[in-house]
């Protein structure tokens, strides 16, 4: 057998402690966002019955159709890693009754998901994401509210140049008129349209308007638009929410092409991107995206449940975070380096260390090293407050030096009393 090196799956990655602390650092925004809002944390199984997605996300969409990661169980299961949060969360709302608990209900998620793309820069097979979904109310104030959240966790990061893009795709009433009118113009002009979307045109019409080929443009330009052709009462909804927009002060652009490829959604959907930097060379990049999906949760089988979502990508955060420069303060500073030196040192050190974890005092320590010299540097390396010496001699009289790194003066005091000094000392 030949020398194997393993490496990570194509497409996926470590997330090395350097970036970690961007990871920290997004979970803490959005974790507090979250409980500002009132929303409550979910986390759902990674692996879900591949129909879920078939059926929630999409038999014609591009996630089911090309990126779902699916596979056989030896016990002949068909399942699928979670592509998405959004019909896992639905899924979870249905099973445990909790359209029986006090509506609206506002869940949040955080974690991976999966899908099998192409590898290319900036995309992952394993991604993370954040999402937000809010159960129960069909108001349009809670599309603003989504939209609002999710903007204000990036604006919270200091990521620039936000905007949100908004639509309106309809609902039953309107999106299968719609559908068939868009339909019918494309049939006329299948020689001008894209191989893609020769395919749409007949399995899913409305992908045709985010189609981004060059030899599909002319058409799409030409093409009617689904806010002329919008119900009353879509346009009704539609008309508010840009209102509590406008409310917000959220920059917003409406885009008419904007269909969030996915079947479950109707009426509102929006994408949040930070646009275009040229003078920092940065291109537009879609962080996220949303919108409402009324029908999903009765589709599955539960109550007739509007609801309203959205998710946003981890990685494309941390990499604007990078790309822009955006600083956020480290970690809490190791006040106290704790060395030792001998058997005897070490055991009383280990012991002196969960004291000072309690008075939650952040120490750093070299147990593995027995040269005092050594640990010293380590101490003055990372800059720390005061080093803590057990030699042999103070573990033997139950004492310890405490030594000011600034002023280099050094106080022996007992090991009882040393969390006492250091406290008072740190002042
Ligand atoms: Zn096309
Ligand atoms: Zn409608």
């Amino acid at each position: 057998m030949k020398n194997t090196k393993f490496q990570t799956l194509t497409g996926m990655h470590d997330i090395l402690p350097e970036d970690q602390r961007y990871f920290d650092k997004i979970y803490e925004v959005v974790s507090e966002i979250a409980d500002f809002y009132d929303f409550e944390k979910i986390e759902t199984p990674i692996l879900e019955d591949v129909d879920l997605f078939n059926k929630g996300t999409g038999q014609s969409t591009d996630i089911v159709k090309k990126e779902m990661y699916s596979f056989r169980t030896k016990g002949g299961d068909f399942i699928a890693l979670r592509p998405e949060f959004t019909p896992s969360i639905a899924r979870a709302y249905i099973q445990h009754g909790m359209n029986n608990r006090p509506q609206p209900l506002k869940l949040w998620a955080f974690g991976p998901c999966f899908r099998y793309e192409r590898p290319q820069a900036g995309r992952y097979r394993q991604f993370w994401q954040f999402d937000f979904e809010i159960f129960g109310e069909k108001n349009p104030v809670v599309d603003a509210q989504i939209a609002q959240i999710s903007y204000n966790i990036l604006k919270e990061l200091k990521i620039k140049n936000l905007v949100i893009e908004v639509n309106s795709i309809g609902d039953n009433q309107c999106k299968p008129y719609y559908k068939k009118l868009l339909g019918n113009y494309l049939r006329n002009r299948n020689t001008s349209l894209c191989s893609d979307c020769r395919i749409r045109a007949k399995e899913n019409v409305l992908r045709f308007l985010d189609c981004k080929e060059e030899k599909c443009q002319p058409v799409k330009a030409q093409a009617p638009q689904i806010l002329d052709h919008l119900c009353d009462e879509c346009k009704a909804h539609f008309k508010s929410f840009l209102e509590f927009l406008d409310e917000t002060e959220i920059p917003y652009n409406l885009n008419p092409y904007l269909v969030r490829g996915l079947d479950y959604y109707t009426r509102t959907v929006f994408e949040i991107f930070s646009s275009e930097d040229e003078k920092e060379n940065i291109p537009k990049i879609a962080l996220g995206g949303g919108g409402r999906y009324d029908n999903l949760v009765k589709f599955f089988g539960g109550k007739d449940t509007p609801a309203c979502g959205v998710a946003v990508g981890v990685e494309r955060i941390v990499e604007l975070m990078k790309k822009q420069d955006i600083k956020f303060s480290k970690k809490k500073e190791v006040e106290v380096f704790l060395t030792q030196l001998g058997d005897l040192a070490k055991r009383k050190s280990l012991k002196l260390l969960e004291e000072f974890r309690k008075a939650n005092i952040k120490v750093s320590e070299s147990f593995g090293r027995d040269s005092l010299k050594a640990q010293l540097s380590r101490a003055n390396k990372i800059e720390a407050k005061f080093t803590l010496i057990v030699g042999q001699k103070e573990a033997l009289d139950g004492k310890v030096i405490i030594r000011d790194m600034k002023t280099g003066n050094q106080y022996s005091v007992s090991l009882e009393n040393a969390v006492k000094e250091v406290k008072k000392r740190l002042k």
